[in-house]
């Protein structure tokens, strides 16, 4: 009865059903707060008289009566709504009290210095949440009495100290409000109502509700609860607990607690609290209860539960049961050792694990503890962001080549940039992270960073690198080259010195591949995963890929020994010349795919051919146009005849090649000579790929090797395009299959990317083995968006502003993007039946987007390596709560 009663009110009629000790009350429903809004703040007709009748039992069943001085009746007021918003709304503790009851309470526990408390906290309590009065003004008068003490402590005030209090909080209120203090219980009660329905809509929890999107028409409920007291002395106590260690999962009851204090003092920090075990000694049958309780709670939950609980003078009481936050790691391993011990299912176990947060165990982390040392000797130098996940630590460099040298050398060393470029790489690869002063989360250093699963904090704008000294500063902080840093690239933090890490760990034994294993049985989805080298595939296979769905074979041609070659072969002028370039270029091409191919032993591999705009490769106009200025200067002031001949030739040649630059300039490179455009435009250029895809695959088979090639035609938007380049490329691999007398099960198809593509899937289904969804162009071209330009600027807006929900790069976007995949898969195969049908954009990787490709029943998903095992998961959590390919 979660929604009537709220989570907090529904748990504790449950823990009173189950016959353990709860306080005795009664709750007002989260409706009945609905109405007293939607009636102007009044309460709905009949309520307050059901209060009373309410007021009756629990007074017939406690014994005790309201306003009675000699067995008084003291109540809480909780809030609780549907979900736990822990600590967004308010409470007032021991209602009831005035001066009459104060004595009478005093004298039955033979205790005076609780119930002057006790007056005073309720004073403070109402005076602030009822009231609104300043608490801070409150504070003020208690630290006022506080510092007359020895101690300085809450509970170093003495009984004289306590009336003290009570007197100056009285006169502040009648100062505030201008009117005294309500003495009288009902009425406190019936403004503590009021007040804690207020506090639904109360700033922290409108805020809090607009962030987690919970609903604002839900309500809070209202417990009225009989109170115990937890500072009747050392033989009372107040605590907070988990069933399970929250932060590990570690199966063991976790938590703290206070001798002689009330309620929130646990968590307020006033004292330290007791780890929870030293209970045992200190009151060993009060914990041997409680750990029956906590053990019979989570049963009954099948989660791992948090407690509040109250000692009063050796007798414990229950006041709340709700089921625990947890961090990552504790969330996979309680959820894997609830399976193991026959608590839940394995289906349960997969649904509690949010796949995202996966990513945590894939990439070191920094011991917590040492963090929070960092902090507090103030090594916290800046925030950045969190571009890649992962902790790193070492030596701050400040150029590529120095941390490849040095990093090679073994040393741990983190590079610092203002930003990076492909010149920079190989002194990424050696180093442990990378920090840059500029760019976004989808600047260079943050997509390499990514997709290595090395840590990167980027866009740092507080840190002043200065080149010429080798160093950076952060106000009067100053790190020099070689000085430690760490960086953390999950949450953005940088830190001075060094913190200690610990490793990422996937190994078979661990909750987490158990976990990913279940959901392997369960999922109807294959995971693949882009790679483009064999390392990335290596990796990929032990993150448990099925497949290469998207291998990219420009950064082949991009490699510092390829690239004069593929500048030469754009710029030949006849075939011949063009096919001995090519020629040789097909041993490096070659090579690479062994590579893959054997990593990816017995598993599919979709080798995506070359799709980059040609420009890419050649200078650009203005940097042609500067060295033609020079050389023509040179020329001026060069009078010697043979130099004079030199700079001639060489202007010449630059000339022509700005020639070439502008015959190949477009206003549109993102929508030029891109993907079979240039596979059709070159001849020779996609033939001595699909040779050396082929001669590759050949050549590992008969190592004994099983491959699987498939490969794909990017960017077609005609059926045209894909029948010439099919034709053409097919006779190149029957070829080599003839030439190596070794005949492979391949495939052909195309990439999905272009809206006409998918509006005529099945034109071109008839011409393809398979269809693989390029959602990021697909997304590009169906908003006419251009991500490069908008994701930085107003797309960013279009989101804080609410036009878009969210990012349709990030996640799928289903109605638009998602129609046209559903229409293309239904045609296709309607066309095809064999057409096998999978997606290689960066959403794969997303649960959402995992979802909706189980939902339209996609063969496959391809992500990235770090994410395979997020759509394991994912895969896995969609099969369970949807039907696998509904039309
Ligand atoms: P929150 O949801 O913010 O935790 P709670 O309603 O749980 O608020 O109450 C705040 C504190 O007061 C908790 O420590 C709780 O244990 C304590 N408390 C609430 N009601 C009672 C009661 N009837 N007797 C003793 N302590 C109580
Ligand atoms: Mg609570
Ligand atoms: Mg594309």
């Amino acid at each position: 009865m979660r929604n009537l009663l709220g989570g907090k009110g529904a748990n504790l009629s449950e823990m009173t059903n189950a016959k353990l000790p709860v306080p005795p009350g009664f709750i007002i429903t989260t409706e009945a707060c609905n109405a007293y809004f939607t009636h102007d703040k009044q309460f709905p007709e009949g309520m307050w008289d059901q209060v009373l009748a309410a007021i009756k039992t629990l007074e017939e069943s406690t014994g005790k009566r309201l306003g009675d001085s000699r067995n008084p009746l003291l109540v809480s007021a909780r809030s609780g709504a549907r979900v736990s918003m822990p600590g967004m709304m308010d409470t007032v503790l021991n209602i009831g009290l005035n001066q009459k009851v104060l004595k009478g309470f005093a004298e039955l526990t033979g205790n005076e210095r609780v119930a002057w408390d006790a007056y005073r906290r309720l004073i403070q309590m109402f005076g602030n949440i009822v009231k609104e009065i300043d608490r801070h003004k409150f504070e003020a008068i208690l630290d006022e009495y506080k510092a007359k003490t020895s101690g300085g402590r809450d509970t170093d005030l003495t009984v004289a100290m306590l009336k003290d209090v009570v007197h100056d909080f009285k006169a502040l209120y009648k100062a505030e409000l201008g009117k005294k203090f309500p003495d009288e219980p009902l009425e406190q009660i019936r403004e503590a109502i009021g007040a804690v329905f207020n506090s639904w809509f109360g700033a922290p929890a409108t805020a809090y509700r607009n962030a987690e999107g919970i609903p604002h028409d839900w309500g809070t409920a209202v417990n009225i609860q009989t109170m115990v007291f937890g500072n009747m002395g050392e033989r009372s106590g107040t605590g907070v607990a988990f069933t399970r260690n929250p932060a590990t999962g570690e199966k063991i009851v976790w938590g703290e607690y206070l001798l002689n204090a009330q309620g929130e003092d646990v968590v307020a920090g006033i004292r330290t609290p007791h780890p929870i075990s030293e209970l045992e000694d200190d009151m060993p049958k009060i914990w041997k209860e409680f750990i029956k309780i906590s053990d019979r709670l989570e049963r009954h939950y099948r989660d791992m539960q948090d407690l509040e609980f109250t000692i009063e003078r050796e007798k414990l009481w229950m006041l709340q049961t709700r089921t625990g936050k947890r961090t990552a790691f504790a969330a996979v391993k309680i959820a894997v050792d609830m399976v193991n011990e026959g608590l839940i299912k394995k289906k349960d176990a997969i649904l509690r694990v949010n796949p995202i947060q996966i990513d945590q165990f894939l990439h070191p982390r920094f011991d917590p503890e040492a963090v929070e040392k960092a902090k507090n000797k103030g090594n916290l130098l800046a925030w950045g962001l969190n571009a890649s996940p992962g902790a790193a630590t070492g030596h701050a460099i400040f150029d590529a080549d120095t941390a490849a040298e040095r990093g090679q050398a073994g040393e741990k060393v983190i590079l610092v940039r203002p930003e990076t470029n492909p010149d920079d790489v190989h002194g990424m690869i050696e180093s442990q992270g990378i920090l840059t002063q500029r760019g976004g989360m989808t600047s260079h250093a943050a997509v390499v960073a990514r997709g290595w699963g090395k840590a990167c904090v980027a866009g740092c704008e507080t840190i002043a690198i200065d080149m010429d000294t080798r160093s950076f500063r952060v106000g009067d902080k100053v790190v020099r080259e070689g000085d430690y840093i760490s960086i953390d690239g999950t949450t953005g933090a940088v830190f001075k010195g060094k913190i200690s890490t610990i490793e990422a760990s996937f190994d078979e034994e661990s909750e987490l591949v158990t976990l990913l294993t279940w959901a392997d049985e369960i999922r109807k989805l294959g995971v693949w995963t882009n790679a483009d080298n064999a390392n990335d595939a290596a990796r990929a296979r032990a993150f448990g890929a099925e497949g290469i769905g998207l291998c990219r074979t420009e950064h082949m041609f991009f490699e510092e020994e390829r690239r004069p070659l593929v500048v030469k072969m754009i710029m030949s002028e006849d075939e011949s010349e063009r096919q001995i370039l090519l020629d040789q270029l097909l041993p490096f091409q070659r090579e690479d795919f062994e590579d893959i191919f054997r990593a990816m032993d017995g598993f599919p591999v979709i080798v995506r051919l070359i799709d980059p705009p040609m420009h890419e490769f050649l200078p650009t106009k203005d940097e042609l146009n500067e060295e033609i200025c020079q050389l023509k200067l040179n020329i001026k002031n060069n009078p010697t005849p043979a130099k004079q001949k030199r700079l001639k030739k060489k202007l010449k040649e630059t000339e022509n090649l700005l020639d070439i630059v502008e015959s190949m300039w477009e206003v549109n490179p993102m929508m030029g000579l891109r993907g079979c455009r240039a596979g059709i435009s070159y001849p020779g250029l996609t033939e001595m790929q699909v040779r050396a895809i082929f001669e590759a695959a050949c050549n590992v088979t008969k190592e004994g090797i099983k491959v699987y090639p498939e490969v794909m035609i990017p960017l077609v938007s005609h059926v045209n395009e894909l029948m010439l380049e099919r034709e053409k490329l097919e006779k190149v691999a029957k070829d080599v299959m003839k030439e190596k007398k070794s005949p492979l099960d391949y495939k052909f198809g195309l990439m999905i990317e272009t809206p006409r593509a998918a509006l005529t899937a099945d034109i071109v289904a008839k011409y393809a083995d398979f269809f693989s969804f390029g959602t990021n162009d697909l997304t590009q071209m169906t908003y006419g968006v251009s991500r490069d330009d908008a994701e930085g600027k107003f797309l960013r807006h279009y989101i804080t502003w609410g036009i878009l929900p969210n990012n349709p790069f990030e996640i799928l976007d289903r109605d638009g993007v998602g129609a046209l995949m559903k229409m293309a898969i239904e045609k296709g195969r309607k066309a095809n039946p064999t057409l096998e049908i999978g997606g290689c954009g960066e959403h794969f990787g997303e649960p959402s987007s995992v979802e909706f490709s189980h939902i339209v029943g996609l063969n496959y998903v391809s992500a990235s390596p770090f994410r395979v095992p997020i759509a394991r998961l994912a895969a896995a959590q969609a099969a369970i709560q949807h039907k696998y390919g509904r039309k």
